[in-house]
């Protein structure tokens, strides 16, 4: 017996690969711009729906291929209107994204792994662990499913790979699905409403400066020495800061954008004066700004979030050293669903979601 090919998931092709799918099982190319109309323009999740294909093409495009969405399982509103939602997939996993309404712009932010490697130590996805790679479809259907729950298909949005994992630990997946959000027949998404948000993996972040579409870069810093960082960030060990900072100097910005820090303010740990003084040394040769993270706190994270005085005053400080300076409102933390609360292991409670109440 031959083995049966995987049929290829609509959800899954850039339209280039798309058309040659097509054409390779007697297709022809064009259709692909329909189907990538219905899809990503339409919402439509089922072949059947594609009403200006013929019947016939319908019925052979079913068999050819698959067309797979995550099923949305169950959804929460925080009081500040922002949205979580726990998405189930294929294989019955599951992943969370977010929808943060107003800041000014509509934002969602999606996830493109399955648990995370990095075990940032502040942050809750990290206890998972790496469960496994979103595939492409998987991280724009998280798109899909919001628009359509949102009724948000003609509304203008910004997306965030800020939710579950790292996404240049995903790298071909995610930029895969980048071209499939810019695509001119789908979305239609220009790429500086899309920011990428890493802990810095610097082999995928040379790579990343030479890709085509290229999203708005967030870097999570988080402390001002090595010292500092590698107790919260495993990974610093075998890319440290100065080759972080030195790759940011050479990223190719458009002309008025900038990369922006992330810094995530624990009290005690990284937020004193001296802190504060270093991180705007370090920051100030790359045409940058920093974003600081007041911590979301969570039972079995060892830190605090530091007082209203001290986040003013370590964001002054950073100010009066001529660096640009903002610090993150926490939105959705009643619903667990700010930065680094997303934590979700199956149908059944893990140990560590039972254990996460926000505070
Ligand atoms: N893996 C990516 C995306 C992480 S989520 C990255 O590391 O950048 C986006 C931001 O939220 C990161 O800067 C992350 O470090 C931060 N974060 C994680 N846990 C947090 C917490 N408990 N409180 C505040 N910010 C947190």
């Amino acid at each position: 017996m031959t083995p049966v090919e995987p049929r290829p998931d609509l959800a899954d092709l850039e339209r280039p690969a798309l058309e040659s799918a097509l054409e390779a099982r007697g297709h022809k190319r064009f259709h692909a711009r329909q189907i990538v109309r219905w899809i990503y323009r339409r919402g439509v999740t089922d072949i059947e729906a594609m009403t200006d294909l013929s019947r016939e093409l319908r019925a052979t495009l079913a068999s050819d291929f698959t067309l797979t969405t995550p099923v949305l399982a169950q959804r929460e509103i925080s009081v500040d209107g922002t949205e979580k939602f726990l998405l189930r997939l294929a294989d019955g996993r599951h992943i969370e994204s977010v929808f943060i309404p107003d800041t000014p712009a509509m934002t969602f932010c999606i996830s493109t792994q399955v648990g995370c490697a990095m075990a940032c130590a502040f942050c809750l996805t990290g206890k998972m662990g790496l469960v496994r790679n979103l595939t492409a479809g998987e991280i724009v259907g998280q798109v899909r499913v919001l628009a359509d729950a949102l009724h948000m298909r003609d509304t203008a949005f910004n997306i965030v790979l800020m939710g579950m994992g790292e996404p240049l630990h995903n790298y071909d997946e995610t930029m895969r699905a980048l071209r499939i959000l810019v695509d001119e027949h789908g979305f239609d998404m220009p790429a500086r409403r899309i920011t990428l948000s890493t802990v810095g993996l610097l082999p995928a972040l040379e790579r990343l400066a030479a890709e085509e579409v290229m999203p708005n870069l967030a870097i999570s810093l988080h402390a001002p020495t090595d010292l500092q960082r590698g107790a919260l960030v495993p990974i610093n060990t075998k890319y440290g800061i100065a080759e972080i900072i030195q790759a940011c100097k050479r990223f190719p910005l458009k002309r008025r954008s900038r990369i922006t820090f992330e810094y995530v303010l624990l009290a005690g740990v990284n937020d004193s004066p001296q802190d504060a003084r270093k991180l705007a040394t370090l920051v100030a040769g790359v045409k940058s700004k920093v974003n600081l993270i007041p911590l979301n706190a969570a039972a079995g994270i060892p830190f605090e979030r530091p007082s209203d005085e001290a986040i003013d005053r370590f964001a002054k400080i950073v100010a009066d050293h001529g660096v640009i300076v903002s610090v993150r409102k926490s939105r959705g933390r009643d619903i667990r669903a700010a930065c680094g609360q997303l934590i979700v292991e199956g149908p059944k409670k893990s140990a560590a979601q039972q254990l996460a109440v926000v505070m």
